[in-house]
């Protein structure tokens, strides 16, 4: 894009083309920057494939009517939900990073044996599963994850925190005053609030500008580059060590041959000009839903008893927003509020460990208000005036659960429905668990509690129906009977594809996903590379 730093990587189509690469890797997000970097550390010639275009960092970031009601960024790619709604990602160079709300939790170690911990007698066929890998083989990308995104928080203050081997590497800022108000009442019902992790640049580290605390932080990019996504982090170091980001380039297809992937047939989504780009490995991560629609495009789903799974465990999380309305300003600095976390629940009822509870919860976090203009447009008829009036008096908590996997819960390809480059549209089947409604109940029936305690005179629920925390459409596992991609995320049966964004999970856990897919991306990458450390199979 013009204007930005890194415009010179927009290469012509013949140049790419006539380059043979190392790697392709599609997808700028968190798998596909984690592994970028991973292999340029090693000297490898990296081309990164971007449908999105790098974000302006102008008055537009921070505008509600441009980034929300106008969506600025908004791809021209729909997917089509259950009910026949079309919902549209936004696309930028960076994928979710630019515009996500940087919380940055680990997975509980727990969660990478939830099959084997809640199956019973009762229940033998529990539809969660085990990973092929555990929570010790992830820790150290964790920890690098953490360094790279630069995540302050507080180690040793959440309760169910898993073991860690370094501190975080930056401080959180003190809290707002509705953080403070939901940590008071947590703290009062006997609970353990802390500091919600997050990618947040607060002392200026870098030579970068701090971030100022403004009220539009999720959903928006950050105009001062103060939020640590990838755009401004992962990516200009991997450039900066010769990997090559080409935005406005949708792939189409891969193509394969004798068991290898050969090519990948791209799109120009400027001249609409079609070419194919070769290299000698592949790497897919344009997220859980488009990685499952190129795949399927790609014809992957006839390939060996694996390619039949693609698209199908699609994940979630079972989550709503619990909303308080108070007599007193909830927010008077009016200023960034995700910034408390309780964990308590994870495990079920406050306290419980996994092994005691076969029905295990998830956590509540404080959510950004949402900006005037985006309520007014937003609510329902008859609250969009009261919605948008009382928003200085509104405290929102969001409720994080479990998403069950469940092979029917899948992306496909739409028999009908094109996109104006002519690609069949991604259609998404899924269906909540009674399990899922439960934990997500609980969660509520606690966050409303806290909510009460806080001092809300009035309350209201409601769900969250999007695809952002989208995970486990090509679970990785032991067995290509059960599991599209093997441990170390490779396609089982063709050696030179991998998938690396958030598909690779067979368990959602019950915490937001980035830092697991980075740091599963780093894991992985670091075995391709053929780093130090990193050669052996789990
Ligand atoms: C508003 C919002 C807030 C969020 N907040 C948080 C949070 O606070 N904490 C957290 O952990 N998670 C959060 N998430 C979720 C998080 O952003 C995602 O889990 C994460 O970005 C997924 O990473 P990924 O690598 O799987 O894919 P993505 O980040 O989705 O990246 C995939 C990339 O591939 C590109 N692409 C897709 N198809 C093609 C194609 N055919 N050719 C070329 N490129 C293609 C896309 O444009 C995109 O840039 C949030 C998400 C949203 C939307
Ligand atoms: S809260 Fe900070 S990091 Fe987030 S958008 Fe505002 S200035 Fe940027």
């Amino acid at each position: 894009m013009a204007g930005s730093p890194l415009s010179d990587s927009h290469l012509a189509p013949d140049v790419i083309a006539n380059t043979l690469w190392d790697t392709v890797v599609i997808g700028t997000g968190f798998g596909g920057s984690m592994m970028a970097l991973q292999l340029a550390r090693a000297g490898q010639r990296v081309l990164l494939l971007e449908r999105g275009s790098w974000v302006a960092r102008d008055e537009s970031a921070w505008d509600p009517t441009a980034i929300l009601l106008e969506r600025k960024y908004q791809s021209e790619t729909a997917v089509v939900r259950e009910n026949g709604v079309r919902q549209h990602p936004d696309e930028l160079v960076g994928g979710n990073s630019v515009i996500y709300g940087t919380a940055s939790l680990r997975m509980r170690e727990a969660d990478l044996t939830m099959g084997s911990l809640l199956s019973s007698a009762e229940r033998p066929e529990s539809a969660f599963v085990d990973w092929p890998i555990r929570y010790a083989e992830l820790e150290p990308y964790y920890a690098e994850a953490e360094q790279l995104l630069g995540v302050a928080g507080v180690a040793g203050s959440d309760p169910t925190e898993p073991t860690r081997s370094s501190p975080f590497p930056f401080e959180p800022a003190p809290y707002s005053t509705s953080a403070q108000m939901l940590a008071d009442a947590a703290t009062a019902r006997g609970l353990h609030p802390f500091p919600l992790p997050v990618a947040i640049n607060f002392s200026g580290a870098g030579g970068r500008t701090k971030c100022i605390q403004c009220g539009t932080c999720d959903l928006f990019p950050c105009k001062l580059g103060a939020k640590n996504d990838l755009a401004v982090t992962v990516l200009p170091e991997a450039i900066r060590l010769g990997a090559v980001v080409r935005p406005r380039t949708i792939v189409e297809r891969l193509v394969h041959s004798g068991g290898r992937i050969t090519s990948v047939e791209c799109i120009d989504m400027d001249s609409r000009a079609r070419f194919t780009v070769r290299a000698g490995n592949f790497v897919v991560s344009a997220g859980a839903v488009a990685s499952s629609a190129l795949l399927l495009r790609s014809g992957l789903d006839a390939m060996g008893p694996n390619g039949r799974l693609i698209g199908r465990h699609l994940m979630l999380h079972c989550s709503g927003i619990a909303i308080g309305i108070f007599l007193r300003r909830t927010n008077p600095e009016d200023r960034f509020l995700k910034q408390v976390a309780i964990s308590d629940f994870y495990f079920g009822a406050a306290g419980q460990s996994p092994e005691q509870n076969r029905e295990w919860w998830g956590v509540i976090q404080a959510l950004q208000v949402p900006p005037r203009e985006y309520l007014m447009a937003m609510a329902p008829v008859p609250f969009k005036r009261p919605s948008a009036a009382t928003r200085g008096y509104h405290l929102y908590a969001i409720c994080l659960a479990h998403d069950e996997p469940n092979p029917e819960n899948r992306v496909m390809l739409h028999p009908t429905d094109r996109d104006p480059y002519g690609l069949a549209l991604a259609q998404v089947i899924h269906r909540y668990s009674e399990r899922d409604l439960r934990a997500r109940d609980a969660l509520h029936a606690e966050a409303r509690k806290l909510l009460r305690k806080a001092g809300a005179v009035l309350q209201f629920r409601r769900p969250i129906e999007t695809l952002s925390h989208a995970v486990g459409t090509c679970r990785m596992g032991d067995d290509p009977e059960h599991a599209v991609l093997d441990p170390w995320c490779q396609f089982f049966g063709v050696p030179n594809l991998h998938v690396v964004d958030g598909s690779f999970m067979p368990t959602s856990g019950a915490v937001n996903p980035s830092l697991t897919i980075a740091a599963n991306a780093l894991r992985v990458g670091a075995h391709l590379a053929g780093l130090a450390g990193c050669r052996t199979a789990p």
